[in-house]
This record gives structure tokens, C-alpha cells and sequence, in this order.
């Protein structure tokens, strides 16, 4: 069995319900029909009873369904993509394809639901209050907006992952400009705010008789804590390398011109990431030699053959400056033997780059 239900899509998006939901709907039709419409509007049939506790459960469930969605909306607004919401027993999360791209967004996005709530609670009580209006549909309708209202303010409160937890941290992130901060202090106080759930669920569940709304709370509290916890702040995406400066990787050793190809392995470990050496003779860089070059080499000459007979020629490579730009670097370097160049700053040598370095400086995605 899937572990959700799949509800059809609202403007492209993915809607499904978690398994627990269909529990929730039936427990939760069934505690209104039978406990809190006949005590709230007493002298209805039962029939009736169950008609609006059934209405209500899924009328709250659609409610849900439109803060989700309200929040789903601001973001594809603010250039996100949205993955899919799905609606389980705590209410309903949206996912989305990637992060805020900033404090205000996430404090748009956030706001967007809980305000979407404020307003359907706002209309369901004043629509409860029309005269006229048959008594059964007035309970279920005043139910629906308090809990909307409850559903909004609730969500407000300043504890990740809940919506007020992610408008103080966009608010944070927007002001200081350092999102792992704000995350910090974020987590920070959505773990006090968590404990203080806990503990005033167990204090109504113990001392007021109320021992379902009492336990909710502090279940609430719970998920709060657990969920807050994974609340990291993604790692900030490493800066695009723009310069030759950025993929340069310093050689450190050179090889003597006169000394067999094979002595490369010596210099360079299996996990150097070096792809070339510098090849010197008299303390001076004459050439480079690529380790694709000895490998294209066939095994029963390598011990023969010199890296000065093997290299590239200094003045055959092409020469490029740290602060040359990669993409400027890139056709010159596909015009130089084996793609290699040496980076040189004032006549000193600083490093080689080749198509590994070039290659992967466009393989980190930003
Ligand atoms: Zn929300």
C-alpha cells in the first residue's frame, strides 16, 4: 500500500493525503458528532450530528488544503518550483523543489497560509451569524472558522517548522544576511517554544480535565522539537570559480628533465589530483609532462624514454594569468598540446591547469 493517496493536481501541483488523514477524518467526525455539536447545540438528531461532523472534518481538511496551497502559490510567485503538498494528521506540508531564495520570500511564503487562515475563520463566523441560517449549518460553520482562526494563530507561533518559526528566521536572514544564523537562532527558540507546548498540553491534560486537547498540544509540542531539529540551513552554494586563480592548483614538485618517465609515479601519487608535472632542468621549468601522456606511452618504454623527451615544450604551451577569466582560458587552452597551460604571474610559474581543472570547474553547479 502507498504510504499516500493521491488527490489530483491544483495548478500543476501534486496533491496527496497520508494514510493517517482518512483516520483522522473518521476520529475526528466522530468526536464532533458525538461529543461537541450535541453539547455545543443540543436537541438535533444524531443523524444530523454525524451530517456535520462529517461536513466539518472534511470542510477542515479543505481549509488546510487552501493554506497549503496559499503558501504553494506565494512561492511559485517568488520563482520556486513546487514538488507536492501532502495532507496528514498534523495538517499539511508543501515541499519545495528548492530553497528560498530569500529572507523575504520566506517571509512571504510563510505568511501566506496563515493569513489564508485568518481570513476563511473570519468569513466562516461571520457567515455563522447570518440570521436565518438553519441552526446545524450555523454549529458547523462556527466550528469550522474557530478553528481556522485557532489553525492561523497557532501556526504563528515563532517555532521552525511552523510558519511563524520560518517568518523569524526569513526576518532574521533578511536583516543579518547570514541564513546558518538565523537558522541557529531560529532552531534555538523553536526549541523553547516546543518545551513550553509540552508542558502546557501535560498541564491542561492533568489539571483541567481536558486530557485530548491537552495531549494534542503536547504531541504537537513534540513534532515541533523533532522536526525543528532537522532544520538546517542548506550549505551556502560554493562561489562560481570565475578566474584561473580559482581552479589553480600549486604543483609543488618538478621533475628532472633527464630522469626516466616512469619517476613520475613517485612524484605524484595514484591520489595526487595533479594530472601534469613541471618538468625542470636546472632549476628552470623547460616543460610539463601529462600523466596521460607517459599512460598513452607503452609500457616496455617508459623506463626508457626521459620526461625531456616525453614533455611539452615551454614555449609550446599556452600562458595564462591567475587573474585571466576561465571562460576567456577555455578555446585557448583547447589550441594548447594536451589542453594544458601554465599560469604565470611575472615570469613565476604558478601552477599548470588542464581539462580537468577546466572541466570541472563547470561541473559544480550553482
Ligand atoms: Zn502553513
Amino acid at each position: 500500500m502507498p504510504s499516500s493517496l493521491s488527490l489530483g493536481r491544483i495548478k500543476g501541483i501534486p496533491i496527496s493525503a497520508n494514510w493517517s488523514l482518512v483516520g483522522l477524518i473518521v476520529l475526528l467526525s466522530w468526536e464532533l458528532a458525538t461529543h461537541v455539536f450535541p453539547s455545543s447545540d443540543p436537541g438535533q438528531s444524531s443523524i444530523a450530528y454525524t451530517a456535520m461532523g462529517i461536513a466539518a472534518a472534511i470542510g477542515l481538511i479543505a481549509c488546510i488544503l487552501l493554506h497549503e496551497l496559499a503558501h504553494a502559490i506565494q512561492a511559485l510567485r517568488e520563482g520556486m518550483r513546487i514538488h507536492s503538498i501532502t495532507l496528514w494528521l498534523f495538517g499539511g506540508v508543501a515541499r519545495f523543489d528548492r530553497f528560498f531564495p530569500s529572507g523575504g520570500a520566506e517571509i512571504r511564503i510563510a505568511l501566506a497560509g496563515p493569513a489564508i487562515s485568518i481570513v476563511l475563520g473570519g468569513a466562516a463566523l461571520a457567515s455563522a451569524s447570518l440570521p436565518m441560517l438553519p441552526a446545524p449549518i450555523a454549529t458547523t460553520l462556527w466550528w469550522l472558522g474557530t478553528m481556522n482562526l485557532i489553525l492561523g494563530v497557532f501556526n504563528l507561533l515563532p517555532a521552525l517548522p511552523l510558519d511563524g518559526g520560518r517568518a523569524l528566521r526569513g526576518a532574521m536572514w533578511a536583516t543579518t544576511h547570514d541564513l546558518a544564523r538565523a537558522t541557529r537562532i531560529g532552531v534555538q527558540v523553536s526549541k523553547i517554544v516546543a518545551i513550553g507546548m509540552m508542558t502546557t498540553g501535560l498541564v491542561i491534560a492533568m489539571s483541567f480535565g481536558n486530557p485530548v486537547s491537552g495531549i494534542w498540544l503536547a504531541l504537537i509540542g513534540l513534532f515541533v522539537l523533532q522536526a525543528g531539529r532537522h532544520e538546517a540551513a542548506p550549505a551556502p552554494p560554493a562561489p562560481a570559480p570565475v578566474t584561473i586563480a580559482d581552479i589553480l592548483r600549486p604543483t609543488g614538485v618538478s621533475l628532472s628533465a633527464d630522469v626516466a618517465v616512469t619517476q613520475i609515479e613517485t612524484l605524484i601519487g595514484s591520489s595526487s589530483p595533479l594530472t601534469a608535472i613541471p618538468v625542470s632542468d636546472d632549476e628552470q621549468v623547460i616543460g610539463i609532462l601529462p600523466v596521460a601522456a607517459v599512460e598513452a606511452l607503452a609500457p616496455e618504454f617508459r623506463s626508457r624514454t626521459t620526461a625531456r623527451a616525453l614533455m611539452i615544450p615551454r614555449g609550446d604551451l599556452i600562458r595564462l594569468s591567475p587573474t585571466t577569466d576561465i571562460a576567456a582560458a577555455r578555446p585557448l587552452l583547447a589550441t594548447s598540446p594536451w589542453g594544458y597551460g601554465l599560469v604565470v604571474d611575472n615570469d613565476v610559474l604558478l601552477g599548470i591547469v588542464g581539462p580537468r581543472e577546466i572541466n570541472q570547474s563547470t561541473a559544480n553547479p550553482t
